[in-house]
């Protein structure tokens, strides 16, 4: 297992959160049938949770997460069911299924509203470098109408990756055809800094555990000095950042202080149903655009 699973000690932790039960050994088999069920009697379901710049607090972006409330097990955490996804070979199936309901929901409001507005959909790495994330990108795009530079892909190194060749050609292709491409979780994978080096990328996005600066461990390097320092080399490199797992108001001041300029997290807004974001800004804008500003 990769990704978010960190031992088996992870999974009973989610498992109290949970309210259903679940239980490991059926997972892969109930995740199988739900890719082949309609939407609606699968349980799965896409959430989305915007992206905004720090300055106003303008949202260029929501991205899409998986979740799934299973009909009869419940709701299993997303970091569970995406590891199952990956150990089991069903993780594109899972990244096909976000694709698609993002770029028609984005579409959906696009076509209502304009704007600039951007979705975030993660892939996995494994699957970068293969062609079948290409012609699924090329495909969602063009049955959907949407523009290329409305889509980022976030791509995150959760384990080293196979082909990293294939996974650079994949990259340039990918942005060649003006699909956006970001590095997530940045600071928290495997050997980050030799692939930032190698992967062309629009966006780095600074994980929770460089940004989460008050709980910071004393000694070493401090988590605001690495934040520091990757901005910088963010900088360098012209790529965007966007820092993630923000939720107070320290950090957004400590951010600021070091020129961070865009920002992802609970202190912006929890990931939820893409109406329910829709509903959300139209009540406290009275305008109905996701963007913050009106008319772009
Ligand atoms: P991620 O891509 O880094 O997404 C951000 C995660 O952090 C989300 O967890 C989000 O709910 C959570 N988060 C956002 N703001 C905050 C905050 O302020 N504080 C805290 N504590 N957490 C925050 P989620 O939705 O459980 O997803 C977990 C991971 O699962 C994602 O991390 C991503 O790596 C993966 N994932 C989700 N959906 C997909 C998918 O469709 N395909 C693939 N391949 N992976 C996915
Ligand atoms: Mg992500
Ligand atoms: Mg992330
Ligand atoms: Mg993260």
């Amino acid at each position: 297992y990769v990704g978010k699973r960190r031992g088996k000690g992870t999974f009973v932790a989610y498992g109290q959160d949970a309210a259903g039960g679940y239980d490991d050994a059926t997972l892969p088999a109930l995740l199988a049938e739900a890719l082949s069920a309609e939407p609606a009697a699968s349980g799965l379901d896409v959430h989305y949770q915007p992206v905004v710049r720090i300055s106003d607090g303008r949202r260029e972006a929501v991205e899409a997460l998986a979740r799934w409330n299973h009909p009869v097990i419940g709701p299993v955490p997303t970091p569970v069911f995406v590891a199952v996804a990956e150990a089991t070979g069903l993780i594109g199936r899972l990244d096909d299924f976000v694709l698609d309901r993002a770029c028609h929901d984005l579409a959906g409001y696009l076509a209502a509203h304009g704007g600039d507005v951007s979705v975030h959909v993660n892939i996995s790495a494994s699957r970068l470098g293969q062609p079948d994330v290409e012609l699924a990108a090329d495909d969602c795009l063009s049955r959907h109408a949407l523009a290329p530079r409305h889509l980022v892909l976030e791509v995150t190194e959760s384990a080293p990756i196979a082909d990293p060749e294939a996974a650079v050609r994949s990259a340039k292709r990918l942005r060649s055809k003006g699909i956006r491409l970001a590095l997530d979780d940045f600071g928290a994978g495997y050997s980050t800094l030799a692939l930032l080096r190698r992967l062309p990328l629009d966006i780095v996005k600074l994980d929770r555990s460089l940004t989460d600066l008050p709980d910071a461990t004393p000694g070493g390097l401090s988590p605001e000095a690495l934040c520091r320092a990757m901005l910088w080399i963010a900088d360098e490199m012209g790529v965007m950042v966007v820092a993630e797992g923000v939720e107070t108001a320290e950090q957004v001041a400590a951010l600021t202080r070091m020129g961070c300029r865009y920002a992802q997290g609970y202190r912006y807004g929890r990931p939820e149903p893409f109406a329910s974001l829709f509903s959300a800004e139209a009540a406290s804008s009275g305008e109905g655009a996701l963007s913050g500003e009106a008319g772009l």
